[in-house]
């Protein structure tokens, strides 16, 4: 069975699955995955396939761009509260100007790949 690591995640991710650790006391899922929970501490955890819909929870357009991401603005990154598990933050595809995507519209996760690694995006649905 993979670890509950964050390079675990990643290779999931290359599979287009969203994969986190729920444990196996408390029912806490953790994304990305860990080994310990955050919550009780216990230390079994099984894996957990996240369904990749969520609601967005915060959100900013970005206009001048960290170097990485040149020549891409502006682009949106939110705090997504995906349906089944935790928040997590990632760019939003298709969000041009603030307004176009709000606090509380659904988005649907998108597996981007650049170069040799997927990344994990979501565009509104
Ligand atoms: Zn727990």
């Amino acid at each position: 069975m993979a670890e509950f690591t964050s390079k675990s995640y990643f290779d999931f991710l290359e599979e287009g699955r969203i994969m986190g650790s729920k444990c196996m006391s408390c029912g806490t899922v953790h994304l990305p995955p860990r080994p310990i929970c955050h919550d009780c501490g216990a230390t079994e955890m099984e894996w957990t396939e996240l369904g990749g819909e969520g609601v967005v929870q915060a959100v900013t357009v970005i206009n001048v761009p960290l170097s990485k991401m040149e020549g891409r603005c502006p682009y949106a990154v939110a705090v997504v509260k995906l349906d089944d598990c935790p928040s997590i933050s990632g760019l939003v595809h298709g969000v041009k100007e603030g307004g176009e995507l709000s606090i509380g519209d659904r988005v649907v996760a998108e597996f981007v790949k650049e170069g040799d690694k997927t990344t994990l995006c979501f565009r509104s649905s």
